[in-house]
């Protein structure tokens, strides 16, 4: 039998392989075909471009699906990164298609000409000029102040007409779907890729519609935070591990999309409620304290592998967060203390100021009932402040860690410039980069 870290590995080599498959079948399934006329290396080879680049972006559907089954070995950290590092790839080689046609046949140039243009070239058009404002509005959405839920919105609604029309071009150029069971292969790359657009915008927000969630309470935290507790309404509610997190939709349906990430902050509860801890930030974030006990919630989750559940056998766990960033530790802490779990623990916690420290009398409640070393490390300390003070730094990281801190699992939760310095520091310390685990809140 594996152990949990093997048979995340094995399905980590599993989901690898079914990406690299789905994305070059198509072309040895098209290309290896003696039937086909001969029209030259750099035409077929421009052509192949086109093909990967439209299956990967196809599969871009898979990696933002929230589909638990595949992120699971990898952790949704990875996942949106491969996401957002591959979307560049397969924009690369869709541009690549038509430029190395343009110059290895100049001819096809008149293409351009949209007025006298055949569709296949209008439709190949279309769907490129819609692929580069989607490549660019991701990339620069902060600079060119895109409020995060309308580009949402319209970045899904890119990325299918890019396909759609990527799809209707390779139809009607026809070369490489000459044959029914070609047709029937992209066909059912379609279909597959249609019916996972059904399902994630259609049969998930129904089925979460089903699963309401009641708010019980909003109670205000240090730090500009608030607590949300949610019972289920008229259902057994959610399992999750420690760590992981929701996504949250108040105020609107679910089949609009705009949901928010949270991790829970508490440790799963027999009675089913569950706790998040949300810092007033943005739009959404500011809305919290308004919330009235008794207003209907809904919830698409469990996801995320930041969880200590990943990694039962550790002799001892470090925590280290950066403000808000302490919600999936409290919720991993509260429910090793639960657990009367009485490994060694280090929670290092960085805050501006003492008053802002979320969680901080609770923490301090749960240090009796855990084999917890608990730090605060202040940007502006008091005076008179004996803790740690500055940034967490591989000074403080030395002082604290155990002789045995390659055997440890860390977590890492924080502002990110926060969690590059420690991962560094943990790296030149000698920690191996797979005993670091680390949940950003900034997906996008
Ligand atoms: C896995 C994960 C767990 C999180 N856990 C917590 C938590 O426990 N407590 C907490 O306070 N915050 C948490 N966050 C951050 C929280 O999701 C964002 O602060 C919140 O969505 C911001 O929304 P807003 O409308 O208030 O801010 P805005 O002003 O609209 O946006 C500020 C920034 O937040 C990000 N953001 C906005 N909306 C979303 C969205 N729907 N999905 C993803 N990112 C978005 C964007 O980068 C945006 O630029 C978590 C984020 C992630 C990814």
């Amino acid at each position: 039998m594996f152990t949990k870290k093997e048979s995340f590995f094995w399905q980590a080599v599993f989901w690898v392989a079914v990406y690299i498959l789905l994305t070059t079948l198509p072309l040895f399934l098209l290309f290896f075909d003696s039937t086909l006329a001969a029209r030259g290396f750099w035409r077929d080879f421009s052509a192949a471009l086109g093909f990967a680049g439209l299956a990967m972006m196809m599969l871009q559907f898979v990696l933002t699906g929230r589909l638990q089954t595949v992120k699971a070995p990898f952790g949704s950290d990875l996942v949106y990164h491969f996401h957002r590092e591959i979307s560049q790839v397969a924009f690369w080689l869709v541009l690549a298609h038509p430029l190395i046609l343009f110059i290895s046949t100049p001819s096809t140039l008149g293409l351009l000409n949209l007025a006298q243009a055949p569709w296949r070239a209008r439709f190949a058009v279309t769907s490129l000029v819609v692929l580069i404002i989607q490549v660019c509005s991701s990339r620069w959405r902060r600079k060119l102040r895109l409020e995060y839920d309308a580009w949402r919105f319209w970045h899904g609604v890119m990325a299918v007409a890019v396909i759609f029309f990527g799809m209707l071009h390779m139809i009607k150029v026809g070369h490489f779907v000459n044959q029914p069971w070609k047709q029937v292969l992209w066909i059912g790359y379609g279909a597959g890729w249609v019916s996972l657009l059904v399902y994630i915008r259609l049969i998930k927000p129904w089925l979460t519609l089903r699963r309401p969630y009641e708010v019980v309470s909003v109670t205000p935290e240090r730090g500009q935070a608030w607590s949300l507790r949610l019972r289920p309404r008229d259902h057994e509610g959610l399992r999750f591990s420690p760590g992981q997190f929701a996504w949250l939709t108040l105020w609107e349906t679910p089949f609009l999309a705009k949901d928010h990430p949270f991790s829970f902050s508490a440790g799963p509860d027999p009675s089913g409620e569950l706790r998040f801890t949300i810092k007033e930030l943005g739009d959404f974030t500011g809305t919290i304290k308004q919330v009235q006990p008794g207003q209907k919630a809904y919830l698409d989750g469990p996801h995320g592998s930041f969880s200590i559940d990943r990694y039962p056998q550790a002799p001892g766990y470090v925590f280290i967060a950066g403000g808000i960033g302490v919600t999936p530790m409290m919720s991993m802490l509260q429910t090793l203390a639960d657990r009367k779990d009485q490994r060694p623990l280090l929670t290092l916690l960085a805050n501006r100021e003492e008053s802002g420290i979320t969680f901080k009398q609770e923490l301090e409640g749960l240090e009796p009932r855990l084999n917890l070393q608990l730090k605060h490390v202040l940007e502006k300390p008091p005076e008179n402040w004996s803790g740690e003070s500055g940034f967490i730094n591989q000074d403080i990281l030395e002082r604290y860690l155990p002789d045995n801190r390659q055997d440890l699992d860390y977590f890492i939760c924080g502002p990110p410039p926060m969690m590059d310095a420690v991962e560094k520091a943990l790296l030149k310390l000698g920690v191996h980069f797979g005993k670091i685990h680390t949940e950003r809140f900034n997906l996008v």
